[in-house]
């Protein structure tokens, strides 16, 4: 049986292309990218060409992007600069983002989001105070794949002088992303096809965070520990070919995530897609099924063979804070989410949807 993966947001396949990477970086360039020989400057040299590859999708200067070792830790990295004080969060912020900033001691307020799933500016407004050190809000939401108004948030922020974070994690590789709206914003590379281990930071100039690794001084002196060559190498590989086929890939996606939603909801009663009237990320949507649980209904649709998830993927979902869902009002334990990538055929979604058409109310 062939396995039919919807599942895309939790992770993706690296691409071939990026193993072809890795693999002859790890032969060729496994000298310390630090030191003073030929060899090492191999090293460097794809360490760099990397660094310009993310920069050119970011529209930033290679000097603002810092390589981390995943997602997580570039929200780690952002809330360890603000111990203490008080920080503006979306309510539906992955779980990176909010405990780095419990665990940290930042005084914490939340923003919920309206019935659609989408953090609205006006509610961002009113939840400032003069103490207000920093507004986190996603650039896409990882439940329902809801895109947020990081252009308003952004204007919103800097009128008022408040350093902005945005957690690009969905985002990146799969929409346009101008990391200038923000002052930080954290990437992970195995969201769009590169490998796991390795994810990125990009700091605006002069908005330097302090080490969160100390040590000798990697990464601008900001980010110690010898360098992941061959895995920064095929995330350089990754985001070049993302940014090769975001437009196509994006209409496919859509095209794809479109049929699926339509055939899903013209045959089952009462299911509907959470956050459907919002702009959302072409590949992912999430869908309500009235007579199901999502719990059984993964199950059953793994030993058809295909994958989907009923939200976060993180540690086996369990988690410390509610969910998108349940920020939306909306009983999490009958959604489930389903995220289309660069290689789901049309067989699969027809397929896939009948599946879940058949299972749906058993
Ligand atoms: N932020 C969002 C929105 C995510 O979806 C994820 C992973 O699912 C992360 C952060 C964490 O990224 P990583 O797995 O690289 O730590």
């Amino acid at each position: 049986m062939n396995t039919i993966y919807l599942d895309h947001a939790a992770t993706t396949k690296p691409d071939k292309e990026v193993l072809e990477t890795m693999r002859r970086v790890q032969e060729t360039c496994w000298m310390n990218a630090s030191a003073a020989y030929d060899g090492a400057f191999e090293a460097k040299k794809e360490i760099n060409a990397a660094r310009r590859a993310a920069a050119s999708l970011l529209g930033t200067m290679p000097q603002e992007v810092y390589f981390t070792s995943c997602g997580t830790e570039s929200n780690n990295w952002v809330f360890s600069a603000f111990r203490g004080k008080t920080v503006l969060l979306s309510a539906i912020e992955h779980s990176s983002v909010l405990n780095a900033a419990r665990g940290q001691g930042c005084r914490v307020t939340l923003v919920s989001p309206n019935s659609q799933g989408v953090i609205e500016p006006d509610t961002i407004e009113k939840a400032l105070t003069p103490d207000t050190a920093l507004i986190s809000v996603m650039w896409a939401n990882n439940e329902t794949g809801v895109i947020q108004p990081i252009k308003e948030i952004s204007q919103i922020a800097r009128s008022r002088g408040i350093t902005f974070h945005t957690d690009a994690v969905q985002a990146f590789g799969h929409i346009p992303v101008d990391a200038g709206l923000c002052d930080y914003l954290s990437v992970s590379a195995h969201k769009l096809y590169g490998p796991k281990g390795v994810g990125l930071m990009y700091m605006k100039q002069g908005k330097g965070l302090s080490a969160l690794l100390c040590g000798g001084g990697q990464e601008f002196g900001c980010r110690s520990g010898t360098e992941n060559t061959a895995s920064i190498a095929g995330f350089g590989t990754a985001i070049g070919l993302a940014q090769a086929d975001l437009k196509d890939r994006a209409l496919r996606e859509k095209a794809l995530t479109d049929e699926m939603i339509g055939l899903l909801t013209d045959a089952i009663p009462g299911s509907f897609v959470p956050g459907a009237c919002a702009d959302r990320l072409p590949g992912v949507f999430s869908i309500f099924l009235p007579a199901q649980t999502s719990e059984k209904m993964i199950a059953m649709l793994d030993l058809r063979g295909i994958c989907v998830s009923g939200g976060a993927a993180c540690a086996g979902n369990q988690k410390a804070h509610g969910s998108t869902y349940e920020a939306m009002g909306i009983d999490e334990k009958h959604v489930i989410r389903i995220s289309v990538g660069r290689h789901t055929t049309w067989d699969e979604i027809l397929y896939a949807a009948r599946q879940i058409v058949e299972l749906s109310d058993r």
